[in-house]
């Protein structure tokens, strides 16, 4: 079956004889190839191995094995080794004549004439795809937990390490949380550490849809289990991540027909990255842990109390809000505009109101910016527009001194396209011409580049829609997009008319906007005016037009009505700082 070779050494016939008849009887795979790199001879392991008979194989080069799993410069480097006359061991992927792959360690050794030189090599294999495998096994139980599946304790503090790297890098935040499970020791007691152990993987898997796909569910130890979350903004974010891993873990199980409830408890440590290491980390996860477990069990705690108490208090406050929008518990006030000589109304400003039962009422800028930041703002938004515009169309068929009123609508709502659409057809809806209202947005928006905010404010401009800047001076006023954009006036802002008397700084540059208004055709209204210093500087710069609780605070449309039936207000005795001011009453005023 055999070629005849050469004879390795010069000498006996039949030792060689011998020789190759041992090799064909090995264990292990063999063949040998001449210099040129054509198999000559191969064993019967070889065939075992490959499925090649030697017909098949002989006369052809190693290439017919090549899997295609190693580089040309792999098998370069080998030549190059062999040419030279070393040995060469080394593992690689090679294919069967079935074309499955087999992993083999192979040695190669060149074979000398009696002159030293080369003519043949002979190759060995070894079949090691069962040892790699059950290596694999064996990385595999180092990094993950077997009762559960999940990453083990080493393999969350790798990932927490290349976590926090990324957080460097993106600018993100993290957060590592600790999630213990209370009285577990009592299921393990009572039901047997079969049913504790069954309890575990169900609780793991009930936890792993809680997070991103990216995201980590490691199991520690006993019935410990870390979260790593990636990609924070707020720590509000990974509250509701262990908020909603709560949730997941607190319902029943069935463990072997026996209900079974169990509560947890976690700890929150947020990170952006620089400062603490992963360990650093782990430990205030852990300390925090500890305090949810002693404040009663049953929830999440962060590490840093300051950012516990923010991120729970905006937590609540977006559910709250929420609530209070499906609930429709919220209302708008109507701020009248006057004319400061005259008193007379020629406007008002809605403003959303919130009274939560709990709290009481929440001031938008707690909720504003929250909802800004939740995307809750589109629905805010909308339920404001249509709220404004049915109270403004009543408004209208109940007097004939009915004023444009203006709404305060976000910068990110400007990035939806479609908003001067919908905002034509509210006015269809409710039979509204476009003077009936006015929009007032923020500098911001108008620093936007993107063209749906551009196609927003000019759709609102074509409806006929006036638009205001409010707050104007207080961010980065643009003076071009003055230009660009189709503006009607400018708020004089609450914080530089409280410095009038105080500031010469805020009163330079209520000058320098009033100045800057007139020279560009565009109106003026004052907010914020509580003394009749205010109105009188403000009357003597030329400003004519402002609001604030001198005149009246925001009240009901109701009230609204009944003030713009009087048609003028008169203004009170000065406000003082801070206090907290009721509307006028109409009757009381005539
Ligand atoms: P803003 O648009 O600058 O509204 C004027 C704020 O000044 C109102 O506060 C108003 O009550 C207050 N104000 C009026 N006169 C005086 C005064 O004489 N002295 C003082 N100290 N304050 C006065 P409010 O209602 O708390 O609203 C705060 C901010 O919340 C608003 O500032 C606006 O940015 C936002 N906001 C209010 N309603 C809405 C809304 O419906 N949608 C949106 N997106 N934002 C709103
Ligand atoms: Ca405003
Ligand atoms: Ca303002």
């Amino acid at each position: 079956m055999a070629e005849p070779i050469e004879p390795m050494t010069a000498g006996d016939a039949g030792v060689a004889a011998l020789q190759i008849a041992a090799m064909d009887a090995a264990a292990n795979a063999m063949f040998i190839c001449d210099h040129a790199g054509r198999i000559c001879w191969i064993n019967r392991a070889f065939t075992q191995l490959y499925g090649y008979e030697s017909e098949e194989i002989c006369g052809d080069t190693p290439r017919r094995l090549k899997s295609g799993r190693q580089s040309e410069a792999f098998y370069r480097d080998l030549w190059r080794a062999i040419g030279t006359g070393e040995v060469w061991r080394g593992q690689l992927n090679n294919r069967r004549k079935n074309g499955e792959l087999v992993d083999v360690e192979q040695t190669i050794t060149p074979i000398r004439r009696d002159d030293g030189r080369v003519s043949h090599f002979l190759a060995v294999y070894e079949d090691i795809t069962h040892r790699l495998h059950s290596e694999k096994r064996t990385a595999h139980l180092a990094l993950f937990d077997s009762l559960t599946g999940l990453p083990n304790r080493d393999n969350f503090q790798r990932r927490m390490s290349e976590a926090l790297a990324r957080a460097t890098r993106t600018g993100k935040a993290l957060g590592v949380m600790l999630l213990d499970l209370d009285h577990f020791k009592a299921v393990n007691d009572t039901l047997g550490h079969a049913a504790g152990d069954e309890l575990l993987a169900r609780v793991a898997e009930r936890m792993r849809p809680c997070v991103r796909e990216s995201d980590v569910v490691a199991r520690l130890s006993g019935d410990e289990f870390g979260i790593l979350v990636e990609d924070l903004e707020r720590p509000e974010q990974a509250l509701e991540s262990a908020q909603r891993l709560l949730e997941a873990t607190q319902s029943a199980y069935d463990i072997d027909g026996h209900p079974v409830r169990i509560g947890a408890s976690v700890g929150i440590a947020y990170s952006t990255g620089d400062g603490d290491g992963p360990e650093a980390l782990l430990h205030h996860a852990d300390l925090a842990m500890y305090q949810a477990k002693a404040s009663g069990r049953g929830r999440a705690q962060f590490y840093d109390a300051a950012m516990d108490q923010a991120a729970r208090r905006r937590y609540e406050t977006e559910r709250a809000l929420r609530t209070a929008l499906r609930d429709d518990i919220l209302s708008i006030v109507y701020q009248p505009q006057v004319q400061l000589d005259s008193g007379e109304i020629t406007g008002g400003e809605a403003l959303l109101r919130w009274t939560d039962a709990l709290r009481g009422p929440v001031p938008p800028d707690e909720f504003v910016g929250l909802a800004e930041q939740t995307g809750l703002i589109f629905a805010l938004n909308d339920w404001v527009l249509r709220r404004v515009m049915r109270e403004v169309a009543a408004m209208r068929q109940r007097t004939l001194q009915a004023v444009p009123i203006s709404i305060n609508l976000s910068a990110g709502h400007f990035d939806q396209q479609g908003l001067a659409d919908s905002i034509e057809r509210l006015l269809l809806e409710f039979q509204l011409p476009a003077t009936a209202i006015r929009v007032e947005i923020t500098e911001t928006v108008m620093l936007r580049s993107s063209t749906t905010v551009h196609e927003n404010l000019r759709g609102l401009a074509r409806l006929g829609v006036a638009l205001g800047v409010d707050d104007f001076g207080t961010g980065y006023s643009s003076l071009p997009s003055l230009r660009e954009f189709p503006i009607d006036y400018l708020k004089l802002d609450r914080s530089y008319v409280g410095g009038i008397g105080q500031s010469t700084r805020d009163e330079q540059i209520l000058r320098a906007i009033i100045g800057l208004a007139r020279a560009m055709d565009i109106q003026v209204i004052a907010e914020g005016i509580e003394t009749r210093q205010h109105a009188e500087f403000l009357l003597a710069e030329r400003c004519p037009q402002g609001q604030g609780f001198r005149y009246s605070p925001g009240v009901p449309m109701n009230d609204f009505l009944a003030l713009l039936d009087i048609r003028s207000l008169t203004a009170r005795e000065d406000v003082r700082p801070g206090a907290v001011i009721h509307p006028l009453r109409p009757d009381r005023r005539r």
